[in-house]
């Protein structure tokens, strides 16, 4: 029997923004399993209210039940922790290490296209690399129609080291996956904090909650393996601990693509309704 410090915790945080498909399955029974012996937490992440419906909160869990998960109440909701992220921000912001950004996409894009930024634009986890162009605004001058970013060269400056690492118990086990200061600038860049509008972002939000929530071990897809380097860079300015990840794979379709919330052909509700049975979901996804 593993003693208390060995129990792993670990959450599936989806979005309630459609039906969960077989993917989601797949990282729901990941999480499910890497937390036996331990403990499974749901969390769902509805910071963006314009594409989150409570209807596909309740639809979530009637298919996890089904699938045969079971997971404590209360659940996390992200809509219900502003709080929590506007301290966050305040606690980066005191560092010196945010700014306000008015720019829009289109702003982003044309920026990277003018002839003196030369190269093809670097597309990060978020898409293209931000240009920086509100880089030298203050947030003594944020307003409403802002959104907050992290400056990227002043928060590793601030942690004073030279690179970022981390450790996945799935991709090289044991053998940290590392990133240089330089290449995180020119890479990732400065990462939005603060969505206009939106009090937070997914790298804000998921960093906080999973402190909040004492997940030790963090299972999700590899689609989201380079947002990670920005999630420690947070947890470390934070000073929040720096969990153990488990990056899966990702369940594609015939021609390879993954799969995304509008492949309602999927959908598991659909299985269930064909009259497939949980079982059948497992082997289908190797469990
Ligand atoms: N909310 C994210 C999603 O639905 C998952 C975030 C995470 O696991 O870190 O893809």
């Amino acid at each position: 029997m593993a003693c208390g410090a060995d129990l792993n915790r670990t959450r599936l945080a989806p979005s309630p923004t459609g039906p969960l498909h077989l993917g989601h399955a797949f990282a729901a029974l990941t999480a499910a399993r890497l937390a036996d012996p331990g403990q499974f937490l749901l969390r769902i992440e509805d910071i963006d209210q314009s594409r989150c419906r409570p209807e596909y909160e309740t639809l979530i869990a009637r298919d996890l039940h089904w699938l045969g998960l079971n997971w404590p109440q209360p659940v996390m909701r992200q809509s219900e922790r502003l709080p929590a992220y506007q301290d966050a921000l305040d606690r980066l912001a005191a560092l010196g290490l945010t700014y306000p950004c008015q720019c829009r996409r289109a702003d982003i894009r044309a920026a990277l296209s003018a002839p003196q930024e030369g190269a093809a634009p670097i597309i990060g986890p978020d898409g293209p690399v931000y240009p920086g162009t509100c880089r030298h605004r203050s947030m003594t001058d944020a307003g409403p129609e802002d959104a907050i970013r992290l400056n990227m060269a002043r928060a590793l400056q601030h942690l004073g080291t030279d690179e970022i690492a981390f450790l996945d118990e799935n991709i090289t086990p044991g053998i940290p996956h590392r990133l240089s200061a330089s290449d995180i600038i020119q890479g990732i860049g400065d990462v939005v904090l603060a969505r206009r509008g939106m009090g937070s972002s997914y790298h804000l939000s998921v960093v906080v909650d999973d402190a909040a929530q004492g997940i030790t071990l963090i299972t999700r897809g590899k689609d989201l393996f380079d947002s990670t380097y920005i999630h420690v860079i947070l947890q470390k300015l934070l000073q929040l601990p720096v969990p153990r990840y488990h990056h899966h794979r990702l369940i594609r379709d015939e021609s390879g693509k993954r799969l995304a919330k509008r492949d309602d052909a999927r959908a598991l509700g659909l299985y269930r309704d064909e009259g497939r049975s949980p079982d059948e979901i497992r082997q289908m996804l190797g469990f």
